[in-house]
């Protein structure tokens, strides 16, 4: 396989050349064909596999095609992920990828100034990297809301479960629109996490590596 005949965007495929990234690892050949075409996607993989390019690749070219406007104090694409460091290293990689294609990436953590958050996101953002908990935050202060959002994705829906946001993805999973494309990633697959898959996502195409 090649990123090429995966049939992502020439603006993802130069995001690709100056990343030095010249060969797709196993998730991103069997995920960015299904994310695609607008499929939910459920990845069973740890990190280090590459399932960051493999979600943020195809979902920035699925944007690109929906052409649609930044939403007022809300998002297109939802990244929800356990930590800050995570969400750091996911908001720079969408940084690095969704540049070329001209797409605002935000990230909100807690530990963090709330009130920085709520200026950062008043006039919406199309990436969002966020944790649980201070999502919800915002989201219960009228600072930002899930009305907007295309596309989610659940990184490391175990450690999130492990962390105690189990109460928070079940809210989310209430105030994200119905009509959306799902990609939910877990390391394992514990009762819990399959009753969360159950919940978000519709039919997923399931990529185990
Ligand atoms: P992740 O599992 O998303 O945390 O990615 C693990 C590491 O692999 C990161 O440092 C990525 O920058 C790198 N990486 C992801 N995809 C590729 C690829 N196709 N070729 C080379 N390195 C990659």
């Amino acid at each position: 396989h090649t990123f090429e005949n995966l049939g992502l965007s020439q603006p993802v495929l130069q995001a690709l050349d100056l990343k030095g990234y010249s060969t797709p690892t196993p998730i991103q050949a069997q995920a960015i064909p299904s994310v695609l075409e607008g499929r939910d996607l459920l990845g069973i993989a740890q990190t280090g596999t590459g399932k960051t390019a493999a979600f943020m690749l195809p979902s920035i070219d699925n944007l690109r095609e929906a052409d649609r406007q930044t939403p007022f104090k809300s998002c297109r694409m939802l990244v929800l992920a356990p930590t800050r460091e995570l969400a750091g290293q996911i908001a720079d990689s969408a940084k690095d990828y969704g540049a070329l294609a001209g797409l605002k990436v935000q990230s909100i953590v807690g530990g963090t100034s709330v009130n920085k958050d709520r200026n950062k996101l008043h006039r919406g953002t199309d990436i969002l990297v966020a944790t649980p908990g201070r999502l919800l935050d915002l989201i219960d202060q009228k600072a930002f809301q899930l009305n907007g959002v295309e596309i989610l994705v659940l990184d490391e829906a175990d450690q999130m479960l492990d962390l105690g946001f189990i109460h928070a993805l079940r809210r989310i999973s209430q105030l994200v629109p119905a009509e959306r494309q799902t990609l939910f990633f877990s390391a394992t697959m514990p009762a819990q996490i399959k009753e969360l898959v159950g919940k978000y996502c519709n039919n997923p195409a399931t990529v185990s590596v």
